[in-house]
């Protein structure tokens, strides 16, 4: 049978694990990246069992979790008082729930590409009317997506009123995502491996801030804006260095995922909130669903039965998502209503959290 060839756009999470998929496979893939080199501007990422069942199929599970750490819960708290609203229980997940850098990952996902013989390309911006032969094209460019334009209208983002900082900084703690809830702003932490600690902090403003992860801001802007928080999150506050702002847009999920021999995927055909913890693990499903959908070598089938199989999944997880930031951000009576409801839920029904996300975490597209 003809070798299927595949030019890949963008070398982030989306664009390797696609061209792993694809090698895996046996088609010959070339991905072309505009960065210099392989490696992304430090951030924590939480991987969730749902996308760590493809990693697993695709051999970059083992490599992972040694480089990672095994989550054993997500806290709820109380972020004026410091204290603990509820539990829910991690612990028994398989494959685990994982906390790792971004980097880590994409680290993983390079290696193994290369070795099954993926050509990566650095610091290349390919024109899409001057590529080498192919059969199909995939489009991982993220955000900007030049190939999202080409199959779609043009649709604008809209600024949510949220921005946020990250930042990761040397901290010690329990193998634990914790969700500092306060009204109108929230602090997601969790530890990374190497004794570094993740801290995602989210504002309401009307004030708008640019879109894109890579935009510093003054660390005394971050301690301003919780001043109000509990004296524990104020001490990790302390600790941050070096912090990146930006502003949350809301961006449509594209009409048109697939050309005739063209695919977007991951953040190019539906960027996400981080509210949910999904925008890398929708990517990874997204890349293993396209290689798989594509296997028979039936290009122009399987990128139907590409997009059917992702869009309703796809915009599920993004409300749900978008949902989430109200919840976290409550105040007054809704607020005390609300910790209480948690409370009772952790203390009654201690898998209450992973039921509700049963439809998220126990999809399995290797299935
Ligand atoms: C604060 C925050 C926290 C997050 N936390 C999580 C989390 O816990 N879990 C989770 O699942 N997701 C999380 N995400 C989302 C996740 O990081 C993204 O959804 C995911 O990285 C999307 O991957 P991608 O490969 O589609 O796009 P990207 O990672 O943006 O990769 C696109 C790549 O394409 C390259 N590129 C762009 N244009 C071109 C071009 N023309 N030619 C060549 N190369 C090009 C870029 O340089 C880049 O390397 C978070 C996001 C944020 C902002």
């Amino acid at each position: 049978m003809k070798t299927t060839h595949v030019e890949i756009i963008g070398g982030g999470i989306a664009g390797l694990t696609a061209a792993l998929a694809f090698a895996k496979q046996g088609a010959s893939v070339c991905v072309s990246e505009r960065a210099q080199a392989l490696t992304e501007v430090g951030a924590g990422l939480q991987i969730t069992p749902n996308a760590g069942r493809a990693l697993v199929a695709l051999g970059v599970w083992d490599a992972l979790v040694a480089r990672g750490v095994v989550a054993r819960a997500v806290v709820p708290m109380d972020g004026i008082s410091g204290r603990v609203v509820t539990r829910f229980d991690l612990s028994g997940q398989s494959p685990n729930y994982l906390f790792l850098h971004r980097a880590s990952l994409i680290e993983v996902l390079a290696e193994a590409a290369m070795k099954a013989s993926v050509v990566v390309k650095l610091g290349q911006v390919p024109d899409l009317d001057d590529l080498p032969p192919h059969d199909l094209l995939i489009g991982a460019e993220g955000l900007r997506s030049e190939l999202r334009g080409r199959l779609n209208a043009q649709s604008d983002p809209f600024f949510t009123g949220q921005v946020a900082w990250r930042a990761i900084v040397p901290h010690e703690a329990a193998a634990e995502a914790q969700i500092w809830m306060m009204p109108r702003q929230h602090v997601v932490t969790y530890p990374l491996s190497g004794g570094r600690f993740n801290i995602v902090a989210v504002q309401e403003r009307s004030e708008w801030a640019a879109e894109g992860w890579s935009h510093a801001d003054d660390p005394a802007h971050l301690r301003a804006a919780f001043a109000g928080a509990a004296p524990e999150l104020r001490a990790i506050l302390e600790k941050v260095g070096q912090v990146n702002l930006w502003g949350l847009f809301r961006h449509p999920v594209a009409d048109n995922w697939v050309g005739e021999k063209t695919a977007i995927l991951g953040d190019a055909a539906h960027p996400t909130l981080p509210f949910l913890a999904q925008g890398a693990n929708l990517a990874i499903e997204d890349a293993y669903v396209l290689a798989r959908s594509c296997a028979s070598g039936d290009i122009k089938v399987g990128l139907q039965i590409f997009e059917n199989a992702r869009k309703s999944r796809v915009k599920r997880a993004i409300e749900a998502a978008n949902s989430n930031a109200r919840n976290y951000h409550l105040s007054g009576v809704q607020r005390h209503v609300a910790f209480a409801g948690l409370k009772v839920l952790g203390a009654v029904a201690p898998n209450a959290f992973l039921n509700r996300l049963s439809w998220l975490y126990d999809h399995d597209v290797t299935a």
